[in-house]
Parts: structure tokens; sequence; C-alpha cells
């Protein structure tokens, strides 16, 4: 069973709306075992829509069409596909009956074109609207079922998971589901990944294994096609083990949304230890980052931020002397940073960032050169990094160091 996705509207394309309806409507008919093959976005022009119609109907065993089933006449979709399919469109009754009943209750007037809302295919199955007043529309040719949702996620979501998902189930039992899962790596880039992953990478097939790299980060997202979920977890356990065997060493987590900042908080949380950080270069953003997350309070209560030197000795009393010798951004510096936050707001763990944002050098050090110190109760330590690119970028890059390095330690 093979279904595309088309969402219809200018906004989209304009960039003004994202499409996210695609993203959800994928990740349910992948639930149900489809395979969706292509996403479209087309604006809201009649010829423009037929044409991808033909394309879909052709290639396509379900097209799932969003947006423009309104009551203006820029809402093309049900009259093009109506058109398309060969369809009289006339007036469902129970939809008519929910109108009528919403205008009485809000005592508005009616105009007409809010009739063009429950207009439905004369052989097609309406699908109702829990939170808005365009139905929806299933209809199936002799080749080609149709499934016409309307744009505000909010309407498209509860009718496709209460009435489109049911009647797709029913009318397409899929013998197999297909079930992701995402593996999360750090410090390693994505060429190496991929090189280290060859032979496993070519001779995929089920599950496959699809690299995806973000700045400091990549992931694997491995998708398997199963009769069950069982046999499913199955597959996809046998590779994630094959996969760590390579690059375990690098991986941190499973999930699109669980970011390594989420890992290290749960992480503390689990270990019950808490965090402080004394930043110069990152001037906060790694205090910042763990804020971001939701619980951070249980594990971090503050910090310092010292990009001066003055600041360095003011407010973390680092002896003059010391940066004097070795500098700020030095082994030295950072040690005694991480060293005396540690000990000032009595955390268990203390990471410090000293280094050179960019792009001049400093003390004579090129730009990207960063030192992270990382304290305990047990011991002090410090990590040289030499970061590429822009300001931005290394900063980013301290800051995703840094937690790592705090996650190895914590772990
Ligand atoms: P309405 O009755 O509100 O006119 P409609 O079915 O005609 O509904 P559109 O007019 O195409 O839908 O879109 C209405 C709104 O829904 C858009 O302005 C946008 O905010 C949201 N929307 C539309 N398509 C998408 C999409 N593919 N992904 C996310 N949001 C969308």
């Amino acid at each position: 069973m093979k279904a595309e996705i088309i969402a219809v509207g200018t906004e989209i394309l304009l960039g003004q709306v994202v499409n996210t309806n695609a993203t959800f409507i994928s990740e349910e008919l992948a639930d149900l075992g489809i395979e969706v093959y292509y996403h479209s976005v087309v604006g809201d022009n009649p010829a423009r829509l037929e044409n991808l119609l033909q394309i879909a109907d052709e290639r396509s065993d379900l097209v799932v069409l969003c947006g423009g089933l309104g009551p203006t006449t820029d809402d093309l979709t049900k009259d093009v596909v109506a058109k398309h399919v060969g369809q009289n469109l006339v007036e469902d009754y129970a939809g008519r009956k929910e109108l009528d009943a919403f205008f009485t209750k809000a005592k508005r007037e009616m105009t007409p074109n809010n009739l063009r809302q429950v207009l439905i295919f004369e052989d097609g199955i309406a699908l109702p609207n829990e939170t808005g007043l365009a139905i929806g529309i299933f209809y199936q040719s002799a080749t080609t079922a149709f499934l016409l949702l309307p744009g505000p996620p909010s309407e498209l979501r509860p009718m496709f998971l209460h009435h489109a998902k049911p009647l797709l189930e029913e009318k397409f039992p899929q013998t197999d589901q297909l079930i992701s899962r995402v593996l999360r790596f750090y410090g390693i880039g994505e060429s190496k990944l991929v090189s280290q992953l060859a032979d496993l990478i070519e001779k995929q097939t089920n599950p496959t294994i699809a690299p995806y790299a973000k700045p400091n980060e990549v992931t694997l997202r491995l998708t398997v096609k199963a009769p069950d979920k069982a046999m499913g977890m199955k597959l996809l356990d046998e590779t994630e083990a094959a996969i760590k065997k390579e690059v375990g060493e690098y991986f941190y987590g499973y999930g699109e949304e669980n970011s390594l900042e989420a890992v290290v908080v749960k992480l503390l949380q689990e270990k019950n230890c808490s965090i402080t950080a004394a930043e110069s270069l990152t001037a906060g953003q790694f205090q910042a980052t763990l804020a971001n997350i939701s619980g951070a309070s249980k594990v971090f209560a503050g910090g310092f931020v010292t990009y001066a030197k003055e600041q360095k000795e003011k407010l973390l009393q680092i002896d003059a002397a010391l940066l004097q010798e070795y500098g700020v951004v030095s082994e030295a510096c950072a040690k005694a940073m991480a060293k005396n936050a540690r000990k000032i707001i009595g955390a268990d763990y203390a990471l410090s960032f000293t280094g050179v944002a960019g792009p001049d050098e400093l003390e004579g050090q090129a730009a990207g050169t960063v030192w992270i110190g990382l304290a305990s109760e047990t011991e002090v330590t410090a990590h040289l990094y030499h970061f590429t690119r822009d300001r931005a970028y290394v900063r980013h890059s301290a800051v995703m160091a840094g937690l790592d390095l705090l996650r190895r330690a914590v772990l």
C-alpha cells in the first residue's frame, strides 16, 4: 500500500505555515503499516492541484489531502478532487444538522458559503469534524482512495485519530507495521559514523538505517517493517546492538526530542547529583541550555558568568598570580574555575569554560581553543579542545562538549 500526502495552501508555499500536518499524518500512517512515498505542497490553484492529482492517482493507492475545505472560494480542494474523480457534490445530512445547530447556538446568521463546508461526494463517506465545521471525506475510486482533511491541525488531528484512522484500518488491513527508533550520538561526525557503519548500511534492508547530521550531533533512524511489535522490536534490537558494537562509545540516548542536555538533566536527577558552572567564553550558555529542560531546578541552583579576568578573581576567588602566570585560556585557569565554583556553590559537580570564541586570537592562542574544567568531590580535570568554524559554533561546541564530559563523569 503506497500513500502520499498533498498539503494544499499558498501559506505553506510562502513559508508562513510549517507543514506539520504531513509529519503527523505520516507518523499515523506508519503506525497503520501504510508506507508514505511522497509529500507535496501546492498553492490554492485548481490547475496545479489537478496536475498533482493526476500524478498522485497514477502512482499511489492512497492520496491524503489536507487544507482547502473551508467556506471561501480559495478553499478549492473538494471541488478539484470531485471533478478529478467524476463525483457530484451533495449536502451531507449529518454535517448540515451540525452546521445548523452551531449557528443556532452561536446566535449567528449562516452565510450561504458555509454550506460549502458540508458538501460531500455523492459516493463518499463523511468524517465528522469535532472541533470545526468543515467535514472530511473518504472516497474510493476503482484504483485509488482519497482522504480529504481540513487544514487546521486542531481539526485535522481529532478527525484523523477518531474517524479516518479506524476507517483506514478497516478498509486496508496491513499485515506489517512500520516501527522507528532514533539513536543519538555525540562526539563523532556524520561521515566518520557512516564510514564505520559502511557494511551495515550497505546491507540494510529491514530495518533501514538513515543518518541525519545536526550541529555537533548525529542521529540514526532505524525503521523496521514487521508483522507485529514484538518482532519489530527484536529486529531493531539486533541492528542497534550491531551499530553499538562499532560506535557505541558515542551513543548517548534515544528519540527525536531527547537532546544531550535532557539526557544529562535526567541522569543528574537519577543519581541525585547537582551541577554548577563557571563560564567565560560561553557567558552563561551552558547554564541557559540546562535551564531549557524542565526539571533543571532539581539539579541546578545557580552558577557564575565570569567573562573578564577581574570577575574570575572577584567572584570565583581565583588567585591573580595564577591568572598572571598561566593566562585565562589555560588548564590551570579551567581547573581553578571549576574547583572554586563547586566549593562556593556546594554542588556535586562543576564545569568551567574558558577559551577563545574568536574571530581574534587571545593570549596568543588561536580562535576555537577551549579548556573545559570538571570538578567533582574526588578530582579536578581539564580538557583541551580545538573547535573550528565561527564564534557561535565554537561556543555551542563548547557547551555540547561540557555536557558530554559531565554525562560520562556522572555515568
Ligand atoms: P478553514 O475552514 O479554517 O479555512 P481549511 O481546511 O480550508 O480550513 P486552510 O484554509 O487550508 O484549511 O488552512 C487553515 C489553517 O490551517 C492555515 O492558515 C494554517 O494555520 C493551518 N494549516 C493548513 N495547512 C496546514 C499544514 N499542512 N500543516 C500545518 N498547519 C496547516
